[in-house]
């Protein structure tokens, strides 16, 4: 069974469909890249996921289970998400940020939740900034936390909107070098950006969303090489 499935998922906001009849599956490991202009409804995509907005048509499955009948926080339980901004929570700790979801969702102990807090923290390389505020932070380590929580929640899924597009240039590889481990250790991953080379490299499937509809989606090498649509040729000709 597929780990995500979408099914003719349609959203509108007004009168402006935003997604129309959106239909894809992931598989557990798989890692999938979507790329579009500006406004083509990436992030609305995303957010469909874990119910930050919600669907007018189709349907979206996790494990099989129709996310719009499941509570909220189980679904955000299963389902970690970066945000381009980071979205940190300015008056807690680089750590605190990453404890306050396993205390209050989680139920973990303070201890639990500092031990769990440290061992993520290490492993995206940010341990030195456990005591930090996000002001004293780097664009990247600022990231890198935001990873480090949404990681700490054990998701099944992670969604990343443009998580590098805010950087400063020389920050993006630390971002990208700690997505690539992630996907080297098997998680699977939905994620917005238009980094090709990482892409290239460690996407399983790329998709074109142009005007909120899949244009083409296939191995990132074939709609590089051989895509079916000029568009396609087009939009990542202008990226690379
Ligand atoms: P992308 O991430 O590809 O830039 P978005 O999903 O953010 O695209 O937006 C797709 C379209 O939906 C845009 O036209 C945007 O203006 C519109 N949109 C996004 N969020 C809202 C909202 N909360 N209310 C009204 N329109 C929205
Ligand atoms: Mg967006």
């Amino acid at each position: 069974m597929s780990l995500l499935r979408f099914e003719d998922v349609s959203k509108s906001y007004g009168d402006e469909e935003v997604l129309h009849d959106v239909s894809f599956e992931l598989d557990a490991r798989d890692v999938e890249v979507i790329v579009g202009p500006s406004g083509s409804g990436k992030s609305t995509l995303l957010r469909c996921v874990n119910r930050l907005t919600e669907i007018d048509g189709g349907a979206i499955y996790l494990d099989g289970e129709d996310v719009h009948a499941m509570d909220e926080n189980v679904l955000r339980r299963h389902v970690g998400m970066v945000f381009q901004d980071f979205n940190l929570f300015a008056h807690r700790t680089a750590r605190g940020n990453v404890t306050l979801g396993l205390t209050e969702v989680l139920g973990l102990s303070e201890r639990e939740a500092d031990e769990r807090a440290e061992q993520y923290l290490r492993r995206v390389g940010v341990a030195d900034q456990a005591e930090s505020y996000p002001a004293e932070l780097s664009g990247g380590q600022k990231q890198r936390v935001g990873i480090a929580r949404a990681l700490a929640m054990d998701p099944d899924l992670m969604l990343f909107d443009e998580p590098t597009s805010a950087l400063d240039p020389e920050l993006v590889g630390e971002v990208l070098g700690v997505m690539r481990d992630l996907a080297d250790d098997g998680m699977t991953m939905l994620a917005v950006t238009h980094e090709m080379g990482f892409a290239r490299s460690v996407a399983s499937r790329l998709t074109f969303l142009e005007d909120g509809r899949i244009v083409e989606r296939g191995p990132p090498e074939r709609l590089f090489e051989q895509p079916d649509h000029d568009r396609t040729r087009e939009f990542l000709g202008e990226l690379t």
